[in-house]
């Protein structure tokens, strides 16, 4: 059990994925004790591995985590070989009925990480129990106790729900009914293949070096470069591909969901095609119903409990946001618990305080997650693609 200390305030994380490792990093560099609950058992305890383009939110991200993980950084980026211009800091859309060239979003400073290698780096440091899974949360005297199944309770001055979708923390701080996540009838598919064939490779680092899209039609496709371990043996790199439809709920893995995808859903063109055809059936494939929940302001019991990331706004995954947003409410999140503790006179009310952080995370992630039902809407007609925020306003907030 956890003890509490006035000088050093101990912050209760669920959840380590990369919203609660960035809050840890973040929190502990600004004197927070940190402790994170995990309810699997080790890192690499499921396969699931996806890319990401971490975009406007980078100069935030920079400034929570400690220089030592920046210095790192490189280790976590999909292929850090590449020489960062304006051609490569772009993601071209094309379309799906001509596989011309639709537009390219400019994406300035960007860098697109996997999921498992900067998750990986984040735990760098950080107190992380693993294999444990939140039940309950009570107030107590001066703080807040947490729950967990089989037993085990701790104690902390904060609790912060980092734990995804299927939040329990949100389900704790709005009621199980409010908290349930909608289905979108969008399913997300994606595979990640090593083809051990450098000319194979190359035509799909060819779109483009980091990732290309392709829409317009029933399905959308996505392709890109995962890993680069060697800049001179693309045989050995392992790349990606996406593809989203909208369809019946499945939820298949392995074999399984690649014959779904080769024969259920509409094909895609070209380079994007080839990528499916090409994948064997030991790679990595999943299939996924997305999913959403339109945010609402939770009881922060006395501003002890909030939420960060896709446990407050899990939205579809167009135009790269959600890990924006999650940097952007954990950079609110310490600064509204520096404000409380860094200076010992000042008279703010936790609980207004957390109620502020909590009512910009709520505006902030509306927005965000009915966007991005409206993009994925836009995306599967070729009248409605150039319409796209993606395609009108680029990767911006
Ligand atoms: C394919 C794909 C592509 C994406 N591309 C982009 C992109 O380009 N740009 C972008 O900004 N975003 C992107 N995103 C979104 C981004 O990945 C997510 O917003 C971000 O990873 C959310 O992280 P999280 O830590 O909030 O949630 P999660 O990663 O879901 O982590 C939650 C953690 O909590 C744990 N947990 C759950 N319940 C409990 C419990 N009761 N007790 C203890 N632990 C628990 C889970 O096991 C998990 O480890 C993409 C997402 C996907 C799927």
């Amino acid at each position: 059990m956890a003890t509490s200390n006035k000088d050093k305030p101990i912050v209760l994380i669920i959840g380590a994925g990369l919203t609660g490792l960035l809050a840890a990093q973040g929190l502990q560099q600004n004197g927070f004790g940190v402790i994170v609950v995990e309810k699997e058992e080790a890192i690499d305890a499921r396969p699931r591995e996806w890319t990401m383009l971490v975009h406007w939110a980078m100069p935030i991200f920079q400034r929570l985590v400690p220089k030592g993980i920046l210095q790192d950084l490189n280790g976590a980026l999909c292929n850090p070989y590449l020489q960062f211009d304006a051609e490569i800091e772009t993601l071209p859309c094309y379309s799906g009925v001509t596989g011309d060239l639709l537009f390219s979003s400019p994406t300035p400073g960007a860098r697109r990480v996997s999921r498992g290698r900067l998750r990986a780096l984040l735990t760098k440091g950080i107190d992380i129990r693993w294999g444990i899974s939140l039940k309950d949360m009570t107030l107590t005297e001066n703080g807040i106790r947490a729950d967990f199944e089989g037993g085990l309770t701790i104690d902390a001055d904060y609790l912060l729900g980092t734990d995804g979708t299927f939040s329990k923390v949100r389900e704790i701080l709005v009621g199980a009914d409010k908290a349930q996540p909608q289905g979108s009838g969008f399913l997300f598919a994606t595979g990640i293949t090593q083809y051990k064939d450098a000319e194979k490779t190359e035509v799909i680092a060819d779109k483009h070096p980091v990732a290309a899209l392709m829409m317009g039609t029933s399905s959308v496709g996505g392709i890109g470069v995962l890993t680069a371990e060697d800049c001179s043996d693309k045989s050995a790199w392992t790349t990606f591909w996406v593809k989203i439809w909208r369809g019946e709920p499945v939820d298949l893995r392995g074999r399984e969901a690649l014959a779904y995808i080769r024969t259920q859903t509409a094909p895609l063109r070209d380079e994007f095609q080839l990528a499916i055809d090409w994948t064997s059936d030991e790679s990595y494939v999943s299939i996924n119903e997305m999913k959403y929940w339109i945010p609402v302001v939770w009881n922060n019991h006395g501003g002890r409990a909030a939420l960060a990331g896709d446990a407050a706004h899990p939205m579809l995954i167009y135009r790269g946001q959600g890990f924006q947003h999650s940097i952007t409410d954990v950079d609110n999140y310490v600064n509204a618990l520096l404000q409380l503790h860094a200076d010992a006179g000042n008279n703010a009310s936790r609980a207004d305080v957390m109620d502020a952080f909590a009512d910009e995370v709520v505006k902030r992630g509306v927005n965000a997650v009915e966007q991005s039902l409206c993009e994925a809407e836009k995306s599967l007609h070729i009248d409605t693609v150039t319409q796209m925020l993606m395609a009108t306003r680029g990767h911006g907030k």
